[in-house]
């Protein structure tokens, strides 16, 4: 392997990789270098597997939208099962949030979302385990779904082997140089040379970007903590929609027979292996105990992860400014799963140097609310 030369090598085996290496593979020779010893060991392996269209800024609704057709009907072999199931969101509140959430009605469905208000007694059939008091006001999005996080990654990693790509872990990117007129990688399995490198690694983004010499960001990593839990109190919670509080300080969910919460914390972190803190446990905890009936049996689960933001919460695709061949893939934020069939296949146009496809077109996707430039226009 070692000095072997590649069209394009993608830092990054999470599900921004894996999606840019997918639809990549099959014109180009490519290699995907995961540090860890698993693809999807960081923030991809965290999420909370939503699909909804209503969620973020336009830019990031745009590329769900543009998600969506790949979701439904994926190339055959790509997974076993589907990988959507319907789930719901249902956003609650006591008296005094009505406005907030008819704010929030307003700006859905002039975007285009399907959304439905909900009397306190239809909110407290879909969520048995609201006060009645948190059942004041209640807003419901009926298309949101679950992804299949574990058969999206996969698949894609699946099709770019198929198609030729090499996926090498326990292969830390530490140090790379242009020569002119290509990258050499040095990576903990070996150098490496690539025509391409394209920066998928999450939450250490910028620190890749400082190897190329190229500028930061400003990427912020944002630690979201989980907690699944077992509730005798509550068993037949299978078809309980995703419930989120109307200020987004809460929000549970059924998980195989058990519930999933979080306080939806956003806590600066350095890139690294994240970790629950007690405190934030204890936050949700006393969160879940002021809105809800839930009696909190036994926490079977706990995990932390990295969303990583631009400084406008929009992702990022394009090649750096000023660094030939280095290409940015990052800021996926709360939403890299649910966008990741689009961003993967406008990564491949733009690296290709192809017209973006009419289908993301269609939806509303613009490269140029996606390009680093944009941060390097607002400083100059
Ligand atoms: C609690 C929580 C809930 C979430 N809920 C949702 C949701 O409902 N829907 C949704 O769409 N999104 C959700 N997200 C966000 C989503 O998980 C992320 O946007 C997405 O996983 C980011 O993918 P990524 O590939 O950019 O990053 P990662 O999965 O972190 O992958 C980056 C990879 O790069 C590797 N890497 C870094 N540096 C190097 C190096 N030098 N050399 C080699 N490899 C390197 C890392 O090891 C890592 O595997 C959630 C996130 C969290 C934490």
């Amino acid at each position: 392997m070692s000095g072997a030369h590649y069209d394009v090598a993608i830092v990054g085996a999470g599900i921004a990789g894996a999606s840019a290496a997918y639809f990549l593979a099959p014109r180009a020779r490519v290699v995907v270098l995961e540090r860890e010893a698993q693809p999807g060991y960081h923030t991809t392996g965290r999420s909370a597997a939503l699909f909804s269209e209503t969620y973020g800024n336009a830019s990031v609704r745009s590329l769900t939208r543009a998600s969506r057709a790949f979701y439904d009907a994926p190339p055959p072999g790509f997974a076993a099962q589907p990988l959507l199931t319907p789930r719901g969101v249902l956003f609650f509140g006591r008296k005094e949030h009505g406005p907030r959430l008819e704010a929030q009605a307003a700006e859905l469905r002039a975007t285009g979302g399907r959304v439905e208000w909900l009397r306190p007694e239809e909110i407290l059939a879909r969520a048995p385990a609201l006060r009645p008091e948190w059942a004041a006001t209640g807003l419901y999005e009926p298309d949101a779904e679950d992804i299949d996080v574990h058969a999206l990654l996969s698949g894609f990693l699946r099709g770019a082997r198929a198609a030729g790509a090499q996926l090498l872990t326990d292969a830390a990117l530490e140090a790379l140089q242009h020569d002119g007129r290509r990258w050499t990688l040095h990576t903990r399995a070996g150098d490496i040379r690539a025509d391409i490198v394209i920066n998928a690694a999450g939450a250490w983004a910028d620190e890749v970007a400082t190897l190329a010499g190229a500028t930061p960001l400003g990427l912020a990593p944002l630690r979201r903590t989980v907690i699944v839990f077992e509730c005798p109190r509550f068993t037949d919670t299978a078809r309980w929609p995703a419930t989120v509080d109307a200020t987004e300080d809460l929000y549970f969910r059924p998980e195989a027979g058990r519930l999933l919460a979080s306080p939806a914390d956003e806590t600066p972190s350095p890139p690294c292996d994240a970790q629950p803190e007690e405190l934030d446990i204890a936050l949700l905890i006393e969160r879940l105990q002021a809105a809800t009936t839930f009696d909190i049996a036994r926490i079977t689960a706990r995990w932390a992860g990295l969303r990583t933001f631009a400084p406008d919460r929009a992702l990022v695709a394009g090649f750096d400014p000023m660094r030939p061949g280095f290409f940015w893939l990052a800021g996926q934020g709360g939403y890299g799963i649910q966008t990741a069939p689009a961003m993967g296949q406008l990564v491949a146009a733009l690296v290709r140097g192809d017209a973006l496809p009419a289908a993301l077109a269609a939806q509303g996707v613009d490269p140029a609310t996606l390009d680093p430039k944009r941060f390097s226009r607002t400083t100059t």
